[in-house]
Order: structure tokens, then sequence, then C-alpha cells
């Protein structure tokens, strides 16, 4: 990660700062570790929707994951080729399903009956018809914060294994869908590789169970989720891809002529972003004192969100470091991006970078207490 301090200059505190040579370090070791096994990767763009982030992922030959109308328009937008664009969510709209169909995408990843049922009523209308990928829910635990957990039973994602036999019934009666692939996607922020592993396991499984009902499909996705060091960004700047494909390569088994896609987000776009933000006031507290930046939550929201950690530098200052609660401006009390963290020696006016923040960062920013929205900059 490399910071441009005489451009810096130039930008109105906060933006998103993108380090375009770690970001292509990264898509390039992704694909090289992908094309061994002839893996297809969807970048999954909730991670972050910038046109500029898209338009390299089309660079590097990647489909995207959408979860929204809006990303199916914005990844076109980029160059991104329908054929490989994948349409999840638990609720899309009938206008969203519209323009996934309209532009031919590659699959909708469906979570139930009813919206089968709709997709199929929709493609009707049209004089399309639809691929489906069925969203199976695998009952997979996995070491991460409760709330990006997504593949356990009582979440509300993807179809529970006790209707699989209701829902092929009810795709037996529906003309205008095809049935091409199963999807997983069992959370995020994962590190541990045997979660991944244990996905493999249970995928294994219920590909026997669909095949005990006739059912092969050509596409198998398991999602994304692989994680990355919040602590140390600049010792481990490229996520382990080498090993986690690797995992699927020794324990899924893919039946002749099946395909695999992933949905990787975090994982291909979080180290080479930071939030640059300006020091405002610094102010004494009980043991440390306040470093109060004019970033706050509506910037980055991980932080008051999930608990997340966020490594935080003074690119400004070489003095020697001294213990502070990094915060923000807005009113409201998590508005706090890290607590008695150690420093360099801070005043007014010093720019500080939020590392580890190119991945549900900008994409999650918001206008509360009226402030603008946040803009990303790019390195080249
Ligand atoms: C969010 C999401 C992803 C991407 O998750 P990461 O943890 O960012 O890799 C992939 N697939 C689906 C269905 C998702 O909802």
């Amino acid at each position: 990660m490399s910071f441009d301090l005489n451009k810096f200059q130039e930008i109105k505190t906060p933006f998103y700062w993108y380090d375009v040579d770690l970001l292509e370090q990264t898509l390039k070791c992704v694909k090289e570790n992908a094309d061994k096994y002839g893996y297809n990767v969807h970048y999954a763009v909730k991670a972050n929707g910038n046109l500029g982030i898209l338009r390299k992922m089309k660079e590097f030959d990647f489909g995207t994951d959408c979860v929204s109308g809006n990303e199916i328009k914005q990844s076109i937008a980029a160059g991104i080729d329908p054929k490989k664009i994948a349409f999840a969510g638990v609720g899309k709209s009938d206008e969203e399903i519209t323009i996934g169909l309209e532009n031919g995408i590659f699959c909708f990843n469906c979570e139930s009956i009813p919206e089968l049922e709709n997709i199929n009523s929709i493609a009707g209308k049209l004089g399309k018809k639809a691929d489906v990928a069925l969203r199976l829910n695998p009952n997979v635990h996995v070491s991460t914060h409760h709330y990006i957990t997504t593949g356990i039973e009582e979440n509300k994602f993807g179809i529970n294994e006790w209707d699989f036999e209701e829902v092929i019934a009810a795709l037996q009666n529906m003309e205008n869908v095809n049935l091409i692939g199963l999807h997983f996607h069992v959370g995020s922020q994962i590190l541990d590789m045997q979660d991944f592993r244990n996905l493999c396991v249970r995928v294994n499984e219920l590909q026997e169970w669909f095949y005990a009902h006739n059912i092969i499909v050509d596409h198998i996705n398991v999602g994304g989720g692989l994680g990355i060091s919040y602590t140390q960004p600049n010792e481990e700047p490229i996520p382990a891809f080498a090993e986690y494909f690797k995992v699927f390569a020794e324990t899924l088994k893919l039946r002749p002529k099946q395909q695999l896609h992933f949905e990787l987000g975090r994982s291909l776009v979080a180290q080479c972003g930071s939030l640059i933000t300006k020091v405002l006031y610094v102010k004494r507290g009980v043991n440390t004192k306040f470093a109060i930046v004019d970033a706050g939550m509506t910037e980055l929201i991980r932080p008051a969100l999930y608990q997340a950690v966020h490594k935080i530098e003074n690119i400004s200052s070489n003095l020697p470091s001294e213990r502070y609660d990094v915060v923000g401006p807005i009113c409201e009390s998590s508005d706090c991006f890290a607590k008695g963290i150690d420093m360099a020696g801070t005043k007014r006016g010093d720019l500080l970078a939020i590392r580890s923040a190119g991945a549900y960062g900008e994409a999650m920013a918001s206008t509360y207490n009226l402030r603008t929205l946040v803009k990303g900059y790019f390195s080249k």
C-alpha cells in the first residue's frame, strides 16, 4: 500500500484512496490460482461498486455477483459480459428481475418457491427463459462475526433442506425457468480453511441428494467469504488464494463437465483501499487522548456496525507514539474507529489512513447528518 502525500494535499478529506498496483497484484494472484483449476471468479460488487474497481475486474476477465438491479447495470457499464453476471439476493423486485432477463445474465440465484414462481411468470411475459441456481442453506457454522454468517438455518438466506422436495416438485411446472446450478454462501471474513472444507463436504452430500432425485446441474457456486488480515495489512497484503482454491480442488467432488464458481468480494478489494481522514482536534480523555477526525461512521460504518477493527496510521507524523481513541464527528457514541491504540504523536491537520477499507467501506457510505457522500480516488 502506498500513499501519495503530495497528491493528498489537493484532495478534500475525507476520501477513499485505492492503490491500483496492489489491486492489480491481488487480481493477478486470484486469476493465476483460479485458472490452475479452471475455476470461474465473479467479483461480489456489493463489496465495492466503484466503476474504477469494476473496470479492473473486467480487465482481469472476472464476472460479477450482483445483489441489485443497479449492480447489474453498473457491471454492464464497466464492460462485464452479462453471461458472467450472477444475480443473488433474498428479495429481488420485479423491476430487478426484468433487468436481469433483458440483459441475458448468466444466472439468478434463487432462494424460495415464490421467487422462482415470480421469475417464471416475468420470463413468460417477456418471452424469455431464465437460468436459475438454487441457493441452498448448507447449515455450516463458521467462525466469524454473528452478523456476517449466512449459511446456518436461523439465517434468512437460502432454501432449507426440509423444503428441497417441494422446490424440485414446483420446478417441474415452471416452463420458463431452467435449473442450471446449486449455490451456497456461508458468510464473510472467514480465515479458517476448515470452514471451507466443511462447506465442501456439505456440498458433496447435497449433490448426492439431488443426484438421487435425478438432478445434475452444470454449475456449482460456492459463494465468497474469504477473509483478510485487518490487523497486519502490511505483512499480509494479499489473502491466501492459493490455499483457498486448493481446499476446493482437494475436497469438492465435481461431476464431469461441472463448472465451479466463486463470488469473492472482500478478499479482492479490501487491502487496496484506505480511508484518508484529517485530524480536526486533539483533546485529553481519561487515559488516552481523543483524535477527533473528519471521517465518521458515514464514511466507514464497519467499526460501528460489526465492531470491526481497522489498523490506523498517522501518515503525517514521525513523533513517538502515544495512546489515542480515534473518533468521528457524527452524533452517535458508536461513531468511534478505535479505542486505546498506539499511534505516532498526533496534532490538528495530520492525515490518518484507516487501512483495509477497500471492501464494505465506500460501498456502505451514507449521508446521515446530511453529510456529503464520500468519493474514491485511484493511485493511477
Ligand atoms: C456478500 C456475498 C458475497 C461476497 O462475500 P465476501 O465475504 O465479500 O467475499 C458472495 N456471495 C454472496 C451471495 C454474498 O451475499
